[in-house]
């Protein structure tokens, strides 16, 4: 079963047509699960699962968003109480160390107090996960000139001691892959492996244990080729799972397949 595993319906990017894109989906007949970047994006996400029977969602606070709105807990778990088991993982969160620069440019003071506020909220995301016996959706990404934001993910899980999700569009190299997966988290691969020319996610998707992998859009972000420049949607999913297929050597509907299985399994989907 094809099932895109981040998907971002719940933004402004679809208000001319999301039934549309919506009816694409059940024709594909597809799972999705819309990920939530801020409280409102997050209710629209579960408001979409309760809508639609093939839809999940993910509720959570993005890591360049922590200055927007503070992350208060009480609301999140009201909305996993309220959402029929719809809400499926806390996410996305993580750290995100690219944006920075904006932020010390909109007057946070230092690049510690960033990182410091990012973990804080990424592990009231994980305490809600637990409590909740829900997957976590994880956003990482180093900054121009640094390194550390998977390093520092990985820190946070292993004290956490937290095993059950997903590092979304993974960006790290492969032994801070290799780290994630031994410690049970899976990898999920976007549109940027069908133009990344480092060949670098090549070689993380190459060696990702069958069991580990998801294939994933991040709509409206990353169309894959090639529809690359048009607004990307939950159907181009299967472009990503057909370049997985050239890299590891094997029949397209074998790794939908697999990865639809890995999404049913990691987020329980019914
Ligand atoms: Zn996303």
């Amino acid at each position: 079963m094809l099932v895109d595993s981040h998907a971002h319906l719940n933004f402004q990017a679809y208000k001319d047509d999301l039934s549309e894109v919506i009816g694409r989906c059940r024709q594909a007949n597809m799972r999705v699960i819309n990920i939530g970047a801020a409280y409102d994006t997050s209710l629209k996400a579960v408001n979409l699962a309760l809508a639609e029977p093939s839809f999940y969602s993910a509720i959570g606070l993005h890591p360049t968003h922590v200055y927007d709105e503070e992350f208060k807990t009480e609301h999140y778990q009201d909305l996993i109480a309220s959402s029929r088991g719809r809400v499926v993982a806390m996410g996305e969160s993580g750290f995100d160390y690219f944006h920075i620069p904006e932020l010390l440019e909109k007057g946070v003071k230092s690049i510690a107090e960033i990182k410091a506020k990012q973990e804080e909220v990424f592990r009231a995301h994980i305490k809600l996960a637990r409590e909740n016996n829900l997957a976590l959706v994880v956003h990482g990404r180093n900054g121009k000139d640094d390194n550390t934001a998977y390093q520092d993910i990985y820190r946070v899980l292993k004290d956490e001691n937290f095993q059950k999700g997903v590092i979304h569009c993974y960006g790290g190299n492969l032994e801070e892959a290799k780290a994630f997966v031994e410690l049970g988290f899976y990898i999920g691969f976007t549109g940027i492996i069908t133009f990344d020319k480092t060949g670098a996610l090549a070689e993380i998707a190459q060696w990702i244990p069958e069991d580990k992998m998801l294939i994933e859009t991040d709509a409206p972000y990353l169309t894959p080729e090639p529809n690359r420049g048009k607004r990307n949607e939950p159907i181009y999913v299967q472009h990503v799972a057909a370049k997985l297929s050239q890299i590891r050597n094997k029949n397209i509907d074998e790794i939908v397949e697999i990865t639809g299985n890995n999404a049913n399994k990691l987020f329980d989907l019914k």
